[in-house]
């Protein structure tokens, strides 16, 4: 076979009507001068255009110096003919626009032409209007395919991303990624590859089929990737997996990035370089982009889960050491209260005045006990609820006599705000007197020396108290929810306001967890469980009620409650 004489031009023309880019035109005929005619007429053109008189450099161009939107090429040329450059033309680019220049086409040409994707042919000798209409033709097709194409891939992605928003589980998100990816790429094999942020290198998750392994060199580029936080095609000297006797050289490798980092990558392998064109890496880096986000939360997930079952196993230890603790405690401490009162009633002086204090001391500790073994049957669902017809006013008068003495204690004013007629209403009374207490020794301990409390006693409407809740307060109830429940036409409120240090706006929900207190060195000083305002909001919504708090810090509080206003068992 005789050496061919191989002449390249390039010539870009470029009309300023244009604002896209010029089309990318190949020509490729072994005679010189339809190269030259060829080019000279599409000079007047939006082209730009490389021409050769060589075919296999035509196909090195196609494989490298691309993308071109058009390849013109003659059919007969030593070496491989134009037909067979369609045809490889095609699989390097499946939108490619082809136009075969051909004498005068026969049969057989025109069913291979079809068969190898070509877009027109044209006959020599041809005008260069004819050669204007046929190209400007194929390129409409070539963006008519592109568009459909686009489609496709954006329908694929959908559902790509689809499957792979459909998990949080970690195995079967690492089998779907790969398997959209190699869909999606039609790659021999692939590998999926995530970090653990224990390790400096990646862990090998997920492989396309057992019977391909990944080699080191694979691993290497794997973590160089990662690294690098950019995509790489490798045609590497080294091959990147095996499968018995066959090897695999070439491949992709693609970051899989969330919220800006790199959480793994997708290695996708296959020998044909064609595998790897622009389109496809576009493709496949939109998809590592979905893949990286789902693999961030699923990863998220299951520290949300493992955190969560954390918590439930605290929760439940807490439980347990509640019930311990007070069940222990209570025996002993009954002795040391019948030792102290007995002690107290039987000495004088000094002596007294310390079996006094011990008393007061065990009581407090009684206090606390009583408090861990509520919330204990609260938790476990045991509180009974004993519904009587009770006179509130008579019920809150009770609960602040028994917390004047403290209030004097500290110099403070404890004062009532009753309704002159009495307000009959079906409540559980030892209950009530329980959140009363609550909230008003809350309100003594909180409130400086020589400030004022005050406990209110009201009837609302339900209009009034939804206007209560459009205002700016706080509760850790779902308002709606128990205004829709109780569908009730009235409601009893109670309001305790105080004068004293406020909460800050953040704590406001919070200090309604069991164990909560505000973190703050007052707060420590008054001592206390943290567990009073948690008892006396599920007192409070057992009675199907509500409660809520407004507070200014350093200038004060109001702990408010409502409970349905029933006058007789529903
Ligand atoms: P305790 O009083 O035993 O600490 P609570 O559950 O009754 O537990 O209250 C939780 C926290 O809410 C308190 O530690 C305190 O920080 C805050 N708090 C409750 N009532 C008031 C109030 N009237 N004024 C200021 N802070 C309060």
């Amino acid at each position: 076979m005789g050496q061919v004489p191989t002449i390249t031009t390039e010539t870009i023309v470029q009309d300023n009507h244009r604002l896209d880019a010029p089309s990318r035109i190949l020509i490729v005929d072994d005679e010189a001068n339809i190269c030259d005619v060829c080019t000279r007429m599409l000079q007047s053109g939006p082209y730009h255009v490389v021409s050769t008189t060589d075919a296999l450099f035509a196909l090195q161009q196609l494989k490298t110096g691309g993308p071109f939107d058009l390849l013109l090429a003659d059919i007969k040329m030593p070496l491989i003919n134009g037909l067979e450059l369609a045809e490889r033309a095609r699989e390097i680019d499946p939108t490619i626009a082809i136009i075969i220049m051909t004498g005068h086409p026969s049969n057989d040409h025109l069913r291979q032409a079809v068969q190898r994707g070509v877009t027109d042919f044209i006959s020599k000798p041809f005008e260069l209007s004819e050669l204007r209409m046929a190209i400007d033709g194929a390129l409409h097709k070539r963006l008519l395919l592109q568009d459909s194409l686009r489609l496709r891939a954006v329908e694929q992605l959908l559902q790509s991303s689809e499957a792979i928003n459909a998990t949080l589980e970690h195995v079967q998100l690492h089998q779907t990624i790969l398997q959209m990816a190699l869909r999606q790429s039609a790659c021999q094999t692939g590998y999926l590859l995530v970090s653990d942020d224990s390790k400096p290198q990646l862990d090998l998750t997920q492989a396309a089929d057992d019977t391909w392994q990944l080699l080191p060199p694979g691993y290497t580029i794997a973590n160089e990737t990662y690294t690098r936080r950019v995509p790489v095609v490798i045609d590497s000297p080294d091959a990147l997996c095996v499968n018995g006797e066959q090897q695999i050289r070439r491949g992709l490798c693609m970051p899989l990035r969330a919220q800006g980092d790199v959480v793994g990558v997708l290695l996708l392998c296959d020998d044909r370089p064609e595998v790897f064109r622009p389109g496809i890496q576009e493709m496949v880096a939109l998809l590592a982009n979905h893949a990286g986000t789902a693999l961030r939360n699923a990863h998220l997930y299951s520290k949300l889960q493992a955190a969560y079952q954390q918590l439930q196993e605290l929760d439940r230890l807490k439980s347990e050491f509640i019930a311990i603790a007070s069940h222990e405690l209570r025996t002993p401490l009954s002795i040391v209260l019948g030792y102290a009162m007995m002690v107290r009633d039987q000495s004088h002086d000094d002596q007294r005045e310390y079996a006094q204090r011990v008393l007061e001391s065990a009581q407090q500790i009684k206090h606390i006990i009583d408090d861990m073994v509520s919330l204990r049957h609260l938790e476990l669902g045991e509180v009974p609820l004993t519904m009587e017809e009770c006179e509130l006013q008579a019920i809150v008068s009770q609960a602040v006599e028994r917390m004047q003495l403290a209030a004097q204690d500290r110099c403070q004013q404890l004062s009532l705000d009753l309704p002159p007629d009495p307000i009959i209403c079906l409540t559980d009374r030892e209950k009530l007197l329980l959140i009363l207490g609550n909230l008003i020794s809350n309100a003594i301990k909180f409130t400086p020396d020589g400030g004022q409390i005050c406990i209110t006693l009201a009837v609302w409407s339900d209009g009034q108290l939804r206007a209560v809740f459009r205002r700016d307060v706080v509760s850790p109830d779902n308002i709606t929810s128990v205004l829709e429940k109780a569908n009730n036409a009235k409601w009893v409120v109670i309001q305790v306001t105080d004068t004293g240090i406020g909460i800050p706006r953040r704590e406001q929900v919070r200090i309604f967890e069991r164990f909560y207190q505000v973190a703050d060195s007052l707060t420590r000083q008054q001592g206390g469980t943290g567990l009073g305002l948690s008892i006396a909001r599920e007192l409070i919504a057992l009675q199907q009620g509500i409660v809520w708090v407004e507070s200014t810090e350093d200038q004060g509080s109001t702990f408010s409650f409502a409970l349905p206003y029933r006058v007789a068992i529903p």
